[in-house]
């Protein structure tokens, strides 16, 4: 095989602007209610009865807000590690990175 071009794709520059609300799921964190800028690595997943949803994490109260996925390019959706609440189905499967993540939860 010959190279026909070097790869030199970069994933585009993307950034949100979230309110801290909580939105979308029930924990133990209430939220503050600030306001966020996430970049492509903010991003979680959850996936809950084969559902996915995506969201991210405060960094102030640790609180999870889903965030519509309507929102989030395609190319982010697929880097996006993904969390669970420790002791749930899900947590077993989890990178020791992705166990860290989701301590909050
Ligand atoms: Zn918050």
């Amino acid at each position: 095989m010959v190279m026909k071009e070097e790869g030199n794709y970069k994933l585009p520059d993307w950034s949100l602007d979230v309110r801290c609300t909580g939105k979308g799921w029930e924990q133990k964190h209430k939220p503050c209610y600030g306001m966020m800028t996430l970049e492509d690595g903010d991003v979680l997943k959850r996936i809950t009865w084969g559902e996915v949803y995506y969201g991210c994490i405060c960094p102030e109260c640790k609180c999870f807000t889903e965030i519509p996925e309507k929102l989030i390019p395609s190319e982010v959706k697929i880097y996006a590690p993904q969390v669970a609440a420790p002791g749930s189905n899900n947590y077993e499967n989890l990178t020791k990175e992705e166990k860290e993540l989701s301590k909050y939860l």
